[in-house]
């Protein structure tokens, strides 16, 4: 007899491996369906993983212009376009055998082919051959890919997205990148570093649109001081390709402008895949394409649960991030196991972009947070006050906390500047624990280091700053 699972899970990105592994290691019968060659999703493969693998190389690019001034004489130095992609690669494939590892330590069974609901508590998988799998429960993970605008369909020499733009066999000479939210401006980040002439184009008034106003202002002063152009409030008119490369017309309120370009990087946002999945004869809801789901991720079908980049919960954008799919998983597969898990907190999600300067918040922008009501106060603390940051030579950007001005409680926390993704994790777990400014100002924090500038923030917004 054909063995039963208690969950079957469709998609191994971030949110479906992750859930996998929750649910095997809470005793359950787990399987996992994937319908390309290899396990990881839009994270490892063309996304987190490959995109944090070319900054590293950009990182060092700029460590190394600035390697005299640091009393280090480097003779000569340049770039290896097909190393720094090859080296990405090597990282990509480490990482998915990694999963492959995973899967196989948590003794998660894996099938390789298209999976789609075909009746009750049957997966359908077809791969090499054609296998229907029994199971009790379904996660469906099935992620987003590159959405696409009308009149710029990536044809993936002159027209890219970020999947093609990893796969470039030549570095392009300039580049054009439509969409300035984290996809965008690291690709620009990257390039600009490379030697490519990047030029940022965004429909809204600020780059990074949806971050505190303050870091946009910021990452947009940095930009600059960089060389790297940008144009915000402007709309592509139009889209022409030519021997040379491509001709973009742009309208910035009245004024019409056209840029040219060897390539077009679209980096306008994600759709999600929710196409042939067999959910026509079920009572799973989709709107635009997305998922509908509760607070325990079930769709309208007993039994059959949607995480990650495919979902809506019906309030909004959901945000597309791996550490959001992951958590949702995992809450998930809690769920099924009867571990009356809590909902996740979307007010708490932390947002990292790793272009040059870092940009990372978690909680509420100074915006969204008077729009809530709050009473609100904030301090502000720049790392050119800094020891550290002179240490390391980055002193650029800043930390900033919003806070209640009622009960001290911490919103929200927004940095710019040197290994922001990484400071934040304090900022987490603070708001986790709905931390007052008062405690953080009252945690010592190591000397020398980045994460006193969070320490001075708190200060700042106490109204007394140390170093400043
Ligand atoms: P995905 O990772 O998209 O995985 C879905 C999987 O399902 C895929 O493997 C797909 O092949 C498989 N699948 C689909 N349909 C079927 C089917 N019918 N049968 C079998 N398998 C199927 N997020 C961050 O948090 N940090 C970052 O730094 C970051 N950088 C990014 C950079 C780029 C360039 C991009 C594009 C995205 C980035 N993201 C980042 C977003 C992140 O990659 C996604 O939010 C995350 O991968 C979503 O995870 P998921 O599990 O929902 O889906």
């Amino acid at each position: 007899m054909a063995e039963t699972f208690d969950v079957v899970v469709i998609g191994s990105g971030p949110g479906g491996y992750v859930a996998a592994i929750k649910a095997a290691q809470l005793g359950l019968k787990t399987a996992i369906v994937e319908k390309d060659k290899r396990l990881g999703g839009t994270c490892t493969l063309v996304g987190c993983i490959p995109t944090k693998a070319l900054l590293a190389t950009a990182e060092l690019m700029e460590k190394l212009k600035d390697a005299k001034e640091f009393g280090v004489d480097v003779k000569d130095f340049g770039l290896n376009f097909l190393q720094a992609y090859k080296r990405k690669e090597d990282v990509v494939a480490k990482n998915s055998a990694g999963i492959d590892f995973l899967m196989k330590k948590n003794k998660i069974t894996v099938f390789k082919g298209h999976g789609r609901l075909a009746g009750k508590g049957k997966v359908e998988v077809s791969g090499d051959k054609k296998e229907v799998l029994d199971t009790k429960n379904i996660i469906i993970a099935t992620g987003s890919v590159p959405r696409t605008l009308p009149g710029i369909e990536p044809d993936h020499k002159r027209i890219l997205n970020s999947d093609s733009v990893l796969r470039l066999e030549t570095q392009p000479k300039s580049m054009i990148v439509l969409g300035a939210g984290a996809v965008g401006m690291e690709f620009a980040s990257v390039f600009d570093s490379f030697g490519t002439k990047a030029t940022v184009v965004e429909m809204f008034p600020h780059l990074l649109p949806i971050e505190d106003e303050d870091c946009s202002v910021e990452i947009e002063k940095a930009y600059r001081k960089r060389k790297i152009d940008f144009l915000t409030d402007a709309k592509v008119e139009k889209v022409e390709k030519n021997d040379k490369g491509v001709k973009v017309t742009i309208k910035k309120g009245t004024e019409t402008q056209v840029l040219e370009a060897e390539t077009l990087l679209s980096a306008v946002g994600r759709s999600p895949v929710s196409n042939d999945l067999g959910l026509e004869k079920t009572g799973v809801k989709v709107d635009r394409g997305f998922i509908v789901v509760d607070n325990m991720f079930r769709t309208g079908e007993p039994n059959v649960f949607a995480i990650g980049d495919v979902i809506t919960l019906g309030n909004g954008p959901h945000p597309a991030l791996a550490h959001v799919a992951s958590y949702e998983g995992v809450v998930t597969a809690e769920f099924i196991a009867g571990k009356n898990p809590q909902p996740v907190n979307y007010d708490r999600i932390p947002s990292a972009t790793y272009c040059y300067p870092e940009v990372a918040s978690v909680g509420l922008t100074e915006k969204k947070a008077k729009e809530r009501g709050y009473d609100v106060k904030t301090g502000k603390f720049p790392f050119s006050a800094s020891g550290k940051a002179r240490i390391v030579g980055e002193s650029w950007g800043f930390v900033k906390i919003v806070a209640d001005k009622k009960y001290d409680e911490v919103l929200g926390v927004h940095l710019v500047g040197p290994h922001a993704t990484e400071l934040l994790a304090e900022a987490c777990l603070g708001l986790r624990l709905e931390t007052t400014v008062e405690e953080i100002e009252k945690t010592m924090h190591a000397h020398p280091t980045l994460s006193e500038a969070v320490l001075e923030a708190a200060h700042a917004a106490m109204g007394h700053t140390l170093h400043m």
